[in-house]
């Protein structure tokens, strides 16, 4: 019996988080494409040591490669 309800009491907990998570992830992807493309239109790159992203203004360009710091640069 004690299965039951534990199994019950997951389906509405599932069905509770559905209900909460989807009027929250429908509305969001737009702004958060409206509001983070604005700033991240500009090229986002990979440090090629740490591979941390960054924009592609502060990124230290080596040859083929781009870094995050002369410091990650100069190690490779
Ligand atoms: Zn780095």
């Amino acid at each position: 019996m004690k299965l039951l309800v534990w199994l019950i009491l997951i389906v509405l907990v599932i069905l509770a988080l559905r209900k909460k998570v989807k009027p929250l992830t429908t509305p969001v992807p737009d702004e958060v494409r409206g509001a983070t493309q604005e700033p991240m239109s500009e090229n986002m790159v990979s440090c090629a040591h740490c591979h941390i992203y960054l924009p592609a203004s502060e990124a230290v360009h080596r040859g083929a490669d781009v870094y995050c710091s002369a410091a990650h640069a100069d190690l490779h």
